[in-house]
Parts: structure tokens; C-alpha cells; sequence
């Protein structure tokens, strides 16, 4: 059974806290959080705002050492998948077909975006083989599993490296393009697994619905039913979870490639890092070199551009 259970520490607890999961902590950047930690199969979430969420089946017992829950939500099923409003009844147990895409907020590295189909007999050994939000692996894991997964299920990888970027970018705004990809992914995996056809189609959302539906309006094979949009898409049925580790492996199997071509380290995310390892780069073969490697509409070409003319 799992449990969520969220309390609300004082500063001083929050001290305490971080100093009694020292050891439990895990290398892992969750947005405004100040730290992550995993005790057996509790998940614990500190929030710089005072929030701590606890995650898992022990969840009310490692709450109730530091406070009373603020709020509690038990979930009775005996996965670890949320519900929702907006989907069908007992999601998670259907046989669905997910999507999802890495890559996006890279400045190196391609966009990768997988469709993944789970038929309902496969549900439980997914599961069973650890597939799960690829936020909780390591990327040994996800290169792992995504080959596990890869035999077992049908699915459609489509990689958009950057020179092939550079050159849609400037017609395809970011979200369009995924919307392009989402649904060309979807189109031929629904193809390939015909007749068979899926209960729901899950597409973890990166953008409002009605946004969705018309970017796609401008796509050649378009896929308009049984479309469901959430957030955080992989909580809600293993086949988005497994769309997500097969789309991870593949972008981090093009970052290696990326690296071992430049004889350079070539670092994922945005950051002044990625800048950096640009500039290198600009010095090698300037931008035409830069553009087979990276995305070059980012604000990081401007900044990789100064640092090159030192
Ligand atoms: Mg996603």
C-alpha cells in the first residue's frame, strides 16, 4: 500500500532532519526542494518552504517521527499509481499507450520522444521489473532497463539530433515540434501494434490540452481520440513511465556519442557548464561544428560565443 504524507516542519526540525537522513540522502535536484532522501522504500521531500513529503508504504511512520500530517492522502489500491478525475476508472491497470520526451532543456544533446505501448498483461510485470519515474534511477538504470523494456514491448523512438534541430527550430517553435513528434510517434506506433488498439492513449503533458489540439491540426497524420494529458504522466500508468526511461537512454546514449566525437565531456541541462564546454567547442570548428552538437537558439551560443573570444 503506498502513503503520501506531508507535514510541516519548523526551521530548527528542518535542521534536525537534514542532519538524521544525512546518510539516506539522494543525489537528486527536485525544484525548490533542499533535500531528497530514501529510507527502505520511503521517499522523503524537504521543501526550502518548510514542507517535508514522505512517499511510500512506511510513509506515516517516518512522518510521524517530525510532525502531524497537514494533509494525508492514503491510497488503498495496491499499486503505487495515482488516480485521477480526468482519466478512466482504474487507469493504471488498462492497456495504454504513453508518451514522453527528453532532451528539450538541453542545450546538447538531441530531443528524443518515445511511444510506448503496455498492453494490460504487461502491467504488473513492468512493474515488477522496476519501471517507474525515471527521475528515481540512476542513468546506468535507465540505460539498463530501457534495453530490458525495449524487448518486451513495442514502442517508437524518434530522435531529432541538433543539426536536424537547428534546421526545424526556426519554423517549429519548441512546443510545436513536440507536439509533431508526440504525434508521429503516437501515429506509427498505432500502426505497428494494429489491430490491436489501445484503451487510452497518455501523453505526459508538456503543454495545455487545447494547445495540443491545435498544433497538431497542422500535422499530417493526426491522432485525436482517446488522448489523455497529465503531468507527471509516468504515476499514472507504467507505459509513459516506460516511454520515459526508452526516451532518457536514448538521449544519453547520443550525449556519450556527442562526447567521445569532440574528445570532450559534453555536459546535459543549461547551465554555465554547458557554456563552457560550447566555447571549446567554437574554438575546435566554430559554429558550424557547434550546430551538429547543440541546440543553437539557446541563450548558451551567445555566452559560449563571448567566453571563445577571450
Ligand atoms: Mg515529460
Amino acid at each position: 500500500m503506498s502513503q503520501t504524507q506531508v507535514i510541516k516542519v519548523t526551521k530548527d526540525t528542518m535542521k534536525k532532519m537534514k542532519t538524521y537522513y544525512e546518510k539516506n540522502r539522494l543525489n537528486r535536484t527536485v525544484p525548490y526542494s533542499d533535500f531528497v532522501a530514501k529510507v527502505g522504500n520511503t521517499t522523503i521531500t524537504a521543501y526550502t518552504s518548510g514542507k517535508v513529503v514522505f512517499q511510500g508504504p512506511e510513509a506515516e511512520k517516518g512522518a510521524a517521527k517530525w510532525g502531524t500530517p497537514a494533509q494525508s492522502k492514503t491510497s488503498t489500491s495496491t499499486s503505487s499509481s495515482k488516480s485521477s478525475s480526468i482519466l478512466p476508472a482504474n487507469f493504471s491497470q488498462l492497456s495504454v499507450l504513453g508518451s514522453d520526451e527528453v532532451g528539450n532543456g538541453s542545450y546538447f544533446g538531441p530531443v528524443t520522444v518515445c511511444a510506448a505501448y503496455v498492453d494490460k498483461t504487461m502491467v504488473a510485470k513492468l512493474k515488477a521489473l522496476g519501471v517507474r519515474d525515471s527521475k528515481e534511477l540512476t542513468d546506468p538504470q535507465i540505460v539498463q532497463l530501457s534495453s530490458v523494456i525495449k524487448e518486451l514491448i513495442p514502442y517508437k523512438l524518434l530522435i531529432v539530433e541538433p543539426e536536424k534541430y537547428n534546421q526545424i527550430q526556426p519554423k517549429y517553435n519548441a512546443v510545436h515540434m513536440k507536439v509533431a513528434l508526440h504525434n508521429q510517434a503516437i501515429h506509427l506506433l498505432l500502426n505497428e501494434i494494429a489491430p490491436t488498439k489501445p484503451e487510452a492513449i497518455l501523453i505526459d503533458q508538456f503543454t495545455p490540452e487545447a494547445n495540443y489540439r491545435k498544433y497538431v491540426r497542422s500535422e499530417q497524420n493526426q491522432v485525436n481520440e482517446k488522448l489523455y494529458f497529465i503531468t507527471k504522466g509516468e504515476q499514472y500508468h507504467v507505459a509513459v513511465a516506460a516511454a520515459s526511461i526508452i526516451s532518457r537512454a536514448a538521449f544519453l546514449e547520443e550525449l556519450d556519442k556527442e562526447s567521445k566525437e569532440l574528445g570532450m565531456k559534453v555536459p546535459s541541462g543549461a547551465g554555465a557548464n554547458s557554456d563552457k564546454v560550447a566555447a571549446a567547442v567554437l574554438v575546435k570548428g566554430g559554429v558550424a561544428l557547434l550546430s551538429k552538437y547543440a541546440k543553437l537558439h539557446f541563450a548558451n551560443t551567445e555566452k559560449a560565443k563571448k567566453i571563445a573570444a577571450k
